[in-house]
């Protein structure tokens, strides 16, 4: 396999970087795939022509027409997705961890597409609201309007997710008419490069509209301006560094930050070790310890159980990792991959033994693998770990982030403590709680909500139609307070919504109608009632 400089997709053209490069090797052989820099590239070139052929293309077609260019990039990303999980498992991924990503993304992509044509008008603005009146005799009224800024969006992404995280957020952007440039994360931009690749393949996007940077964009982020957006995804430290870049900070770029959150899944006091609902925390917990290797923002790091059946919960869970088979991705049995590569993995043992240290490791042993297929010291693997902390009151469990197959077992002695041991991550993603008692757990979704982004409560009733603890879905708003970045995407309409500009329009009631009329929405003059 070659390690050649990987090419960056810039003001229409595959071009490589010239100069330093970090070579990207093989999660599982560590072997060298190919080497990223974007060193001597034009990131100015390719920000003028986001924002003039790509802004310019965009604006040529309505909401519904974009609509369409998302359905046929999410065809033609169907049609190849085989070869993103090709590249995919060089990262570590297990065909279900690619098709988490692989399909999540298309998923994605085709859900607006389909938004777009059924609820978005046949124009390029929004009216967002009804008029409101300001004024006693009618004649005067206001509205607020949605368009589409003077601007580009820039993708900072993470490596767990190379093509979920670039589709989540080029599909609203491309409805908004907002041109994109991405810079994918290094350990894995070969991933995200060929879904870039097989978008341009298509032909289907105009020119401007998605630009692919492999390598460092600082000297980009210097040219944004106010009109221009960043969209955030990493670890908090990163999102810390953007936030005070010197861009951000004097002309107002817009920036959404989704950062590492320390999500908990809650076993309620009802869900005792034979109840249907113990089952589900303990599927939950594995699933999330396992799917991609433990890689995922929204995976559970924190597992909260009433202390009578801490024992019975770590048994049950034990015994589950214990029947995981680490190897090559693509070996025959093969369950969990390998993390993204050695120096994740070195991060994430580290992490672990600073939580364990303060508790006892239940199951795996962090300094011990043996993966099937592959030699041990080659490959990023980690046996996957869970922890027990006995005293949910250590600050260990709710601030460190081990970003690997690692879950912490917290035992709580009254559901009262729920809450305050939820807000100790400081703001996250998403939160379970497990458990049929539902007077039980809407008090707690209350208490809690304010410090999570996303609330699944799971019960034997819904867990058959259940979209799982870690799987964001378009529908709904990703992102959460404080430590995950305060950020916030997807959500259905309202992503395209947050990358529009709202201005208030305000004059006598005819205007209104005829903005409305020329916006290609229906004509209303409730104003004027
Ligand atoms: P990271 O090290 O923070 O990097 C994130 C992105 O920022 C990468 O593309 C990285 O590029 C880039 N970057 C680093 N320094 C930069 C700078 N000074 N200016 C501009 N860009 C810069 O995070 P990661 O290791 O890729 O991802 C793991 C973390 O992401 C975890 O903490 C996880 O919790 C979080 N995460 C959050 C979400 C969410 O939705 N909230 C989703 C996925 C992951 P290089 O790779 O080239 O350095």
């Amino acid at each position: 396999m070659s390690s050649e400089v990987l090419p960056s997709y810039l003001a229409g053209r595959w071009q490589a970087g010239s100069g330093e490069t970090v070579e990207v090797l093989d999660a599982a052989t560590g072997e060298p795939v190919t080497r990223v820099g974007a060193a001597g590239l034009d990131l100015g070139s390719a920000v003028a022509q986001a924002r003039t052929t790509g802004r310019n293309s965009l604006r040529e077609l309505d909401f519904h027409a974009r609509a369409e260019l998302l359905g046929g990039v999410a065809d033609a990303l169907k049609q190849r997705r085989e070869e993103l999980y090709g590249w995919s498992a060089r990262a570590g991924c297990t065909r279900r961890d690619a098709a988490f990503d692989v399909d999540g993304g298309i998923g994605t992509t085709a859900y607006y597409a389909g938004l777009g044509r059924r609820e978005l008008p046949a124009g390029t603005v929004i009216l967002e609201d009804e008029p409101v009146r300001l004024g006693r005799g009618g004649t005067f009224a206001g509205r607020h309007l949605l368009t589409t800024p003077d601007g580009i969006c820039l993708q900072i992404n993470a490596f767990n997710f190379p093509v979920w995280g670039l589709l989540e957020k080029l599909a609203p952007a491309v409805l908004a008419g907002v041109p994109t440039i991405v810079k994918a994360a290094t350990p894995t931009a070969y991933v995200a490069a060929h879904a870039v690749r097989i978008i341009v393949d298509s032909g289907l996007l105009p020119p401007g509209v998605l630009q692919f940077v492999a390598g460092d964009v600082r000297g980009l982020l210097d040219t944004l301006g106010g009109q221009d957006r960043i969209a955030f995804t990493g670890s908090a430290a990163t999102g810390a560094v953007i936030r005070s870049h010197p861009a951000v900070t004097r002309h107002g770029v817009h920036v959404n930050v989704e950062a590492d959150s320390l999500n908990a899944c809650v076993l309620g006091p009802d869900a005792a070790p034979a109840t249907a609902e113990f089952g589900l925390f303990v599927d939950t917990v594995v699933t999330e310890l396992t799917l991609k290797t433990g890689q995922k923002c929204t995976a559970v790091r924190r597992a909260l159980v009433p202390r009578e059946w801490a024992a019975a919960a770590a048994d049950a869970i034990a015994a589950r990792l214990a029947q995981v088979v680490v190897g090559a991705p693509e070996a025959e049995r093969v369950t969990m991959g390998p993390l993204v590569g050695r120096a994740q993995r070195d991060d994430v043992r580290a992490v672990a033994q600073r939580i364990a240290a303060v508790g006892k490791l239940v199951h795996g042993d962090p300094g011990r693998v043996e993966p099937v297929g592959a030699d041990a010291d080659r490959g990023a693997f980690l046996a996957p770990l869970l922890i027990q902390v006995d005293d949910p009151g250590r600050p260990e469990p709710h601030e460190l982030e081990p970003f690997g197959p690692v879950t912490t077992l917290l035992p709580y002695r009254s559901p009262q403590e729920l809450p305050a041991l939820l807000a100790r991550g400081g703001g996250a993603l998403v939160g379970s709680i497990v458990s049929a008692d539902h007077r039980f757990a809407a008090a707690l979704v209350r208490e809690a909500a304010p410090w999570q982004g996303r609330l699944l409560v799971l019960d034997a009733g819904c867990a058959g139609e259940s979209t799982g603890h870690g799987t964001v879905m378009p529908q709904l708003i990703h992102g959460g307070p404080g430590r995950a970045g305060g950020g916030q995407e997807l959500g259905g309409l309202r992503a395209v919504h947050g990358l529009m500009r709202r201005t208030a329009v305000q004059g006598s009631p005819d205007l209104l109608a005829t903005l409305a009329d020329s916006s290609g929405h229906e004509t209303t003059d409730d104003a004027s009632r």
